[in-house]
This record gives structure tokens, sequence and C-alpha cells, in this order.
């Protein structure tokens, strides 16, 4: 039987670029440059101008990404941050690593994206709300989260805004994309995001210059001049033969993310009858669907009879992080439907290599 797996082999997506891909880590090979040089400042440069921001600054990964852009806007030891517990753990895990405490907020159950009322609810119901100094908004899924109601609260109580665009590379809100909506934007590249590298890789995106200039300073040792610390920095820096690949990758990236859409809409249709709650589109957003996920009140029933099938489905997140051993001492408010989409939710095969016969067996096994 044909096995139709959850989220895509990394190696497919080199594989349907191969020469091209292989053609530019080869340059890079014979430039004898392999930390901070051209490619990563070519990467910057086309990625910003992708995003639609002033300025590119290629980290590590997503997780360094997120703890730069609270260190570059000042947030640490004593503040507070606003977020999700329905998320990465790595959302959570960069707020506790810049110093800061994470306030975990319920969510929208349409959009799985955080909620501009539970975030006001948060401010007025903490004790000492001046600790509270950024919100981080996740795309979660490739769905942009609220940014108009959230944007407003922000300016009500001058908090920065923090975009988590790891799942949404490419999403729009209206016509801008995510990332450069809020103050200061983190990417991931982990192989299976929707713009992913063979490895580690992570950017954080602003139209704010003064910020990315301390966000270049603090990925590399605080260094402007070599050797000569001029802030406590880190070693977060994305690799030349990384950026070499992603930069061919971002081209397609939109055409890629079209055809997430059809799979998207194919699932659409021949699921309307099926009984699930389907994801929604909701307001003028251009979804990219890292993932295509389902609801059911028999969700483990529905993944074990899936994949006696012959289908991998995923549960992105089975346990939510204020659930977790090592966040649970942060649980403050109760967070019902946090806890209901940990129970529900079932993330469908999705990426761009999927053939329409293997969407079409995926919909016959759910029927
Ligand atoms: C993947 C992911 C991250 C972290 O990215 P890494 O590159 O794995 O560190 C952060 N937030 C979300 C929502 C993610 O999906």
């Amino acid at each position: 039987m044909n096995l139709v797996v959850p989220q895509s082999d990394p190696k497919a997506g080199y594989l349907t670029h191969q020469s091209e891909i292989d053609e530019a880590i080869r340059q890079t090979l014979d430039s004898g440059w392999y930390i901070l040089g051209k490619q990563v400042a070519a990467f910057e440069q086309a990625f910003a101008a992708y995003v639609g921001v002033g300025n590119c600054v290629g980290v590590a990964n997503g997780t360094d990404a997120i703890v730069l852009a609270l260190r570059a806007c000042g947030i640490g030891a004593g503040d507070a941050v606003v977020t999700v517990s329905h998320t990465a753990v790595a959302t959570v895990a960069a707020i506790d690593l810049a110093g800061a405490e994470p306030l975990m907020v319920d969510i929208d159950p349409a959009t799985f994206t955080i909620s501009p009322q539970a975030i006001e609810d948060a401010i007025k119901n903490y004790r000492g709300s001046s600790k509270i100094k950024a919100i981080i908004a996740v795309h979660l899924y490739g769905h942009p989260a609220e940014m108009t109601a959230i944007g407003e609260l922000a300016r009500r109580y001058e908090l920065k805004v923090v975009e988590d665009c790891a799942q949404a590379h490419g999403a729009k809100l209206g016509e801008r994309r995510v990332g450069s909506i809020g103050d200061v934007a983190a990417f991931s590249f982990y192989p299976t995001k929707n713009l992913g590298a063979l490895g580690d890789g992570g950017a954080v995106a602003t139209n704010d210059a003064a910020l990315a200039e301390r966000l270049r300073l603090l990925r590399e040792y605080g260094w402007r001049e070599r050797y000569v610390s001029e802030i406590a920095g880190m070693n977060s820096r994305l690799d030349e033969v990384q950026a070499a690949l992603l930069r061919v990758k971002l081209k397609y990236l939109d055409s890629e993310n079209e055809r997430r859409r059809q799979i998207a809409a194919a699932y659409d249709e021949g699921l309307k009858a099926s009984g699930l709650v389907l994801p929604k589109c909701v307001g003028d957003i251009s979804h990219v669907y890292h993932q295509y996920v389902v609801r059911s009140g028999e969700r483990d029933v529905l993944k074990d009879r899936l994949r006696e099938k012959g289908i991998g489905g995923l549960v992105h997140y089975p346990v939510p992080v204020h659930r977790q051993p090592a966040y649970r001492h942060r649980a403050s408010a109760a967070l019902p439907i946090t806890e209901q989409a940990a129970r529900e939710v079932l993330s469908l095969p999705m990426f761009p290599q999927l053939t329409d016969e293997q969407v079409a067996q995926v919909i016959q096994a759910l029927l």
C-alpha cells in the first residue's frame, strides 16, 4: 500500500531543485568562507525584501530568533511577556531563556491564535502589570494572528509586539506579509518549515534600523569590530551553506505555498460532509497551511484508524506548554480552549510534494 506520510521529507525539497542548490553550495565552498559572508548577506537582503521590511538578521535557529528579538527590545529579567500555551514549546522557552516571565493566555477557537480578549484580561488581572513588556503573537499553522486588535492593545498598554512567524513564511494579512506588522519578527528555517534549510537556521526581521543594529551585535558577542565586545552578546549565526540553500528555496516559496492552498482547498471540499471541524480563514488573510488541522471529539481513535489505513497524522500539540513539567509552575489562568484543542486537533498530511492521488487517499480514509 502507498503510505502517506504526515510531513515532507526535507530531502524531497532538496531534490526538486537539486542542480541549483548544488551549484549554490559549490560556490560557497569555493569561496572558502563559511560564517557571515556573502551568502548570509545576500539571503538577508532577499528575505527582507520578500517579507517587506527594511532589515533581516540571520541567526542560528528560530528559538534564538525570539530570544534575540526580546533582548534587542531590552526585555529580560524582571519583565513579563504575554503569549500562548498552544504553540511549539520554543515560543515559551525563548521567553524563559531571555530571562523574562512567560504569561500564557488562551486562544481563539476558530484560528488557534492568541485571543486579544485574553491578553487584555491577563494584563488587568496580573499583579504588577507594569512588568508586562511585550506580546508574542504566534501565526500558528500558517494562519496570521489578529494583528489589528493586538496592535491596539500594544499601543494602549505600551507593549512591544513580537511576531513568531516560524510556521507562516509568506502568509499575508491584507496586503502585508506576516513579519512586517509587529515591531520585530522571528522566523525558523527548521527543515520541515514552509521555508526550510537542511539543518538549523533562523532570522529576525524588523523595520527598526536601530533594533537591527542591536541584533547584529547580539548575535556575535556584541561585536561591531572583531574582538571588541560593545555589549554582552552570544553566538547565534546563520551559516553560509544554509544561507546559500535558502536563497535558492526562497524563490520557490510562493509557488509551494500556493500548492499547499490547493491541497487545503481539496481537503475543504472533500471533507465538508465528514463531520470534522475544518480549519477556517478568518478575516482578509492568505493562509500558508504549515499544517492543515482538523478537530474531532474522537481524535485518538481517528488517528489510530488512519494509521491502519497507511496515513500518518500528527498532533500539534498533545500537551500544552503550561502542562509541561518544565513550565507548569508558570501556569496562571485556566486555559479551557487550549486544553480542548490539545484533545481534539489532528494535523493531516500537508506538504507541497503531496500528489492529488495521495490527497484523495487521505480524504477517502477519513470519510
Ligand atoms: C519551529 C518553531 C519555533 C522554533 O524554531 P527552531 O528553529 O526549531 O528553534 C518557534 N516557534 C514556533 C511556533 C515553531 O513552530
